[in-house]
């Protein structure tokens, strides 16, 4: 899929503007100034390059991501319209921590595993199978119960191409001073092979509200070039 051939090498600062997971979604990144100038918002590039770059992927890292893709396939089949996602938490080289989503409704896999690690999960590395999520849905936002558990590092198997969530749970993570690394190779390819319907579900509806961003800014350009 596009979405892993895009990604650069860990740690890259090339990765500003060549990745498309750091195409942040317009209703999050664009500056509130150019909405209100009635600027097209699809065409900006969202200030993502300010995020700090990746961090490297290690052998240890594809272990305990293959651990965190295993539990996700527990549920395989079952958490439709949402995600199969897995996640482990590791400190000092032992799980101390480990969840999936079980299904909708449910809480996500880093709640589980977040639960399972206690005061362990401070400092811990956590390994998640998709971008944690970053909206209040039927849950709140999985970032935020990362960065209040303390782990220093998160570990994403798969960005989330999901409009509300693309980019904006790893800048999250990222702005609370904890250390991201993005899967690839095998793995990466794993992670998006176990959610092949729901990332390309996403996919659309991220091409569809950039196509809805953009018919409303030309609206409102026709609307101002009226008006004048
Ligand atoms: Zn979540």
């Amino acid at each position: 899929m596009a979405l892993a051939r895009s990604v650069p090498a860990a740690g890259s600062s090339r990765a500003c503007g060549t990745s498309k997971l750091r195409r942040a979604p317009v209703s999050v990144a664009a500056p509130a100034a150019s909405a209100a100038r009635g600027a097209a918002p699809t065409r900006r590039r969202a200030p993502m390059c300010a995020a700090a770059a990746l961090s490297p992927v290690t052998g240890e890292d594809r272990v305990f991501m293959n651990a965190a893709l295993d539990l996700a396939m527990r549920a395989y089949g079952k958490t439709h319209p949402n995600p199969h996602v897995g996640c482990v938490i590791v400190r000092d080289g032992a799980v101390v921590g480990e969840g999936f989503h079980p299904q909708a409704g449910q809480p996500h896999a880093e709640v589980f595993a977040l639960r399972g690690a206690g005061q362990a999960a401070r400092g811990a590395t956590a390994y998640v199978t998709l971008e944690p999520c970053n909206h209040y849905g039927r849950t709140p936002p999985c970032s935020q119960a990362l960065v209040e558990a303390g782990v220093a590092r998160v570990v994403v198997g798969a960005g989330d191409p999901n409009p509300l969530v693309a980019a904006a749970g790893i800048a999250t993570l990222q702005a609370a001073g904890i250390e991201v690394a993005l899967m690839d190779g095998a793995e990466n390819a794993r992670a998006l092979d176990i959610n092949r319907d729901f990332l390309a579900r996403m996919e659309a509806e991220a091409r569809e509200s950039a196509a809805q961003a953009a018919a409303i800014a030309a609206k409102r350009a026709a609307a101002g070039a009226a008006t004048r």
